[in-house]
């Protein structure tokens, strides 16, 4: 084990939602690792609830194959299919990965047990797994009411909030360059993979521009993806360790005149107001529809 790593042992691995998410379409998720260290500074596990309970510590929940294993035969035995998110609280295809293959081990039991998945990335590790994706896209189930909607068995979705490489190298450090991703999309998409980009979290007047916006969904296009996601950026939390702070660290070094700016967008909430998010969706459909790019999944 990596001197890096804590190991740790979890009672369950898999998680139920209450509710199916109406965009990434998961009715699971599942978190191989607790703490990420690619270390985005505008994480949303750093101060909101999506992190309670993470050790400091990267750790890697050494038992999870075990757990999954019981929890998706269960599962199975009772035909609860469902798209699994991996992952929605880490990075699935992190640096440990390489040689703990923890997340290629949850996939192997996916596969056994016919699950669908949606990958969800900034890692261009993933391309290791890609032969093992596609068996898995070959014999996923989908859960019945999906069925006549949507008909692939796996997702692969590349984040990133800008294309800037300079500006990526700051704020997601540990992670591929936006490129590198790009590229590493359009290799899943070669071997017919469905696959696109999440745009999560456009940057308030960073990358959250039409003209910004434009090249994003254009360079998106160009690279084959099959669909593009835009979402907002959430600041949370006010210690040290928040996003929120991290974040307005970032700003006052690098562009101190948005600080004000960004000040009264997050005055209220974690999130900007809803006429903010509203132009920027609007926006988003707009030159989806320009580009001709599905803006989600289905
Ligand atoms: S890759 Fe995802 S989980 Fe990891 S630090 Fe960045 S936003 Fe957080």
């Amino acid at each position: 084990m990596d001197s890096t790593v804590n190991e740790v042992f979890v009672k369950t691995i898999l998680n139920k939602h209450k509710k199916r998410d109406r965009y990434f379409l998961d009715d699971y998720s599942v978190n191989p690792y607790s703490g990420c260290s690619f270390n985005c500074l505008y994480c949303y596990t750093k101060g909101s609830k999506y992190g309670k309970g993470r050790s400091k510590v990267l750790s890697a929940k050494v038992n999870a194959p075990e757990v999954l294993e019981k929890q998706l035969r269960r599962r199975a035995e009772k035909g609860e299919y469902g798209i699994i998110a991996m992952s929605t609280a880490t990075e699935p295809y992190q640096g440990v990965e390489k040689h703990l293959k923890l997340t290629r081990k949850l996939l192997e039991i996916i596969l056994k047990y016919r699950f669908p998945v949606h990958i969800l990335t900034k890692s261009t590790l993933v391309l290791r797994d890609l032969e093992l994706l596609k068996e898995v896209d070959k014999s996923a189930i989908l859960p019945e009411d999906l069925r006549e909607k949507f008909d692939r068995g796996v997702i692969v979705n590349f984040s990133m909030s800008t294309l800037d490489e300079k500006l990526a190298n700051v704020l997601e450090v540990g992670a591929p360059t936006p490129k590198e991703r790009l590229e590493a999309m359009k290799r899943c998409k070669e071997v017919q993979l469905f696959a696109g980009v999440s745009y999560i979290p456009l940057l308030p007047y960073i990358s959250d521009s039409e003209e910004k916006l434009d090249e994003m969904i254009r360079t998106a296009k160009d690279y084959g993806a099959d669909f593009v996601f835009t979402g907002v950026l959430t600041l949370f939390g006010n210690d040290l360790a928040g996003s929120k702070i991290l974040y307005y660290r970032f700003l006052e070094k690098r562009c101190p005149e948005l600080l004000p700016r960004y000040k009264n967008l997050f005055e209220r909430s974690y999130q900007p107001p809803k006429e903010y998010q509203e132009h920027l969706e609007e926006k988003s459909k707009k030159l989806c529809k320009k580009y001709r790019i599905k803006k989600g999944i289905i």
